[in-house]
């Protein structure tokens, strides 16, 4: 078929169980190959206030008088109506993050069924505080928690763990009672959209999962982020971005919870076991062709270990296959958008300028077919660099690492926690009494010891200081969710 004879597939908002068109469109590429896969509708000023009036409506209907048993009964069947259409979900979040089917196949689509499971569990053996207290006069008090939900939540999400990060949210804010308006990243509109249907399908009543598609500024990001409401914002991407929102959202006091950047770092010491951290870091360093908050961008090795730690790393570098995210073998695919490969590449650029000696990579690579057209970068390693250098200090979210020696477990300690973020950090040691001590200095929300990226939802999961603000898994997503409502009584 000819390129434009074909009809384009549209992708729709979702506000109150319809799914509506908007008075603009906008493209949505495959960034395997730069074709445009879908339309988009995008959600104007109006359809955002329509989408907040269905889920505040919605909040009064059946949705609100459910208890947790039956919405937990729902958001199981969320779950497995994702398995039934396991398939599509793999399918469209690899058309639109060019992420290959591997991954999405056992990391995006499994976890977002995860996610659904987990939550509705976590409400159901959820207990709630309970003191007695004791009073002058002797007769005492009796205080209990009860939790409520907080209204209507808006959700705003990147592009990077589509399905995965938009249901790491939207499970527990439902497990909670509440309803929601998602904002899904405009560069990955399409599993947002599926999972209305889902929705749907599961019987989840209308207007309790909407969804509003658009852009940050000026757009459905920023008129839901401002929008009187909406009772909390919780939101993960760009730093930068929080920052925005953060000023928005500060004229109504809404409570906010932020997981936003990472420049995390990789601890190997002389003692570890050398090929699990070999294989462990490229897998921290390339995973979805490092765009991963959680991705490693700083390696400090041990100096008895640094040259043969860096060619073993190289070499594992160069062994990955970069390719079509549809052939099974791929293990990296392109990044998001030429926007995104143009920022990577102008810090390649910047690495060489500050003065790193390029291990590997730091370029375009060549298909000679229509992958050429795609926003594909090699996989790159660079040393040599001051700890001061830029391409060490900020964010890339790139498949990059800068690898750097260490002589004492301090200097280690020290340069890993020397950044304005604080998400996550990995340490590889056999040193049992190293482990422990390490990782408890590391100023992060997440440390791995020995592995890296190995999740369990119950955990509290978030970042410090530029890296966000809060915790989400487990109970820290129930925290967030509710309201606590302290009742106290006079016995
Ligand atoms: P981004 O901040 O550019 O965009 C994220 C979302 O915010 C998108 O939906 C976008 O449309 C919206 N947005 C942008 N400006 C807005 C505004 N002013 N008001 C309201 N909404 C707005 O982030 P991205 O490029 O999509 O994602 C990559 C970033 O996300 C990286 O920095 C990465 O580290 C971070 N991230 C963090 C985590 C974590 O858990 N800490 C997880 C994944 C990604």
């Amino acid at each position: 078929m000819r390129r434009g004879s074909r009809q384009l597939k549209s992708i729709l908002n979702y506000i109150d169980g319809q799914f509506v068109r908007g008075k603009r469109e906008f493209a949505d590429l495959n960034p395997a190959d730069g074709s445009v896969i879908a339309q988009v509708a995008e959600a104007d000023q109006g359809l955002v206030d329509d989408a907040v009036r269905a889920a505040r409506k919605a909040l009064r209907g059946e949705w609100g008088r459910w208890g947790i048993r039956e919405r937990a009964t729902r958001l199981h069947k969320v779950a497995d109506a994702i398995e039934t259409r396991f398939d599509c979900f793999v399918a469209a979040e690899v058309a639109d993050t060019g992420k290959p089917v591997e991954l999405a196949s056992k990391l995006d689509v499994p976890r977002a069924a995860a996610n659904f499971r987990v939550f509705a569990d976590v409400i159901k053996t959820a207990g709630m505080e309970s003191f007695q207290t004791e009073t002058p006069d002797g007769k005492n008090a009796l205080n209990y928690a009860v939790r409520k939900p907080l209204g209507v939540i808006g959700i705003i999400t990147p592009w990077n763990l589509p399905l995965l990060l938009l249901t790491w949210k939207v499970a527990p804010a439902l497990a909670c009672g509440n309803t929601v308006v998602v904002k899904p990243s405009e560069e990955t509109p399409a599993t947002a959209t599926l999972l209305a249907e889902v929705m749907k399908e599961a019987g989840i009543p209308d207007g309790v999962y909407n969804v509003v598609h658009g852009f940050g500024p000026n757009s459905a990001g920023e008129f839901l982020t401002q929008h009187p409401d909406v009772n909390a914002v919780t939101f993960t991407g760009e730093s930068q971005t929080g920052a925005a929102i953060m000023k928005t959202v500060a004229a109504s006091v809404k409570p906010v919870s932020f997981e936003l950047g990472g420049k995390n770092a990789a601890l190997v010491f002389a003692d570890c076991d050398f090929e699990e951290a070999v294989n462990g870091i490229s897998e921290a360093v390339f995973l979805n062709t490092g765009q991963v908050c959680l991705c490693t961008e700083r390696v400090y090795v041990e100096r008895a270990i640094f040259e043969k730690f860096v060619g073993a790393l190289k070499r594992k570098a160069e062994s990955l296959r970069v390719g079509s995210p549809l052939e099974k073998t791929t293990d990296l695919g392109p990044l998001i958008s030429s926007q995104h490969r143009e920022k990577v590449l102008s810090y390649f650029r910047l690495a060489r300028e500050e003065g790193a000696e390029v291990v590997t990579g730091g370029g375009v690579p060549e298909f000679g077919n229509v992958l050429d057209k795609g926003f594909y970068v090699q996989p790159t390693i660079y040393t040599g660099l001051p700890e001061s250098a830029r391409c060490v200090k900020e964010e890339i979210f790139g498949p990059v690492c800068h690898v750097a020696p260490f002589d004492t477990e301090e200097e280690a300690v020290s340069m890993a926690n020397d950044t304005k973020y604080g998400l996550a950090a990995s340490i590889w040691t056999t040193n049992l009494k190293r482990g422990h001590r390490v990782a408890q200095q590391m100023n992060v929300g997440i440390t791995w010891v020995n592995c890296w990226f190995l999740r369990d939802l119950r955990t509290p999961f978030g970042g410090t200081g530029l890296s966000g603000i809060g915790r989400e898994g487990g109970m820290h997503s129930l925290n967030f969710y509710s309201e606590l409502n302290n009742i106290c009584i006079r016995l």
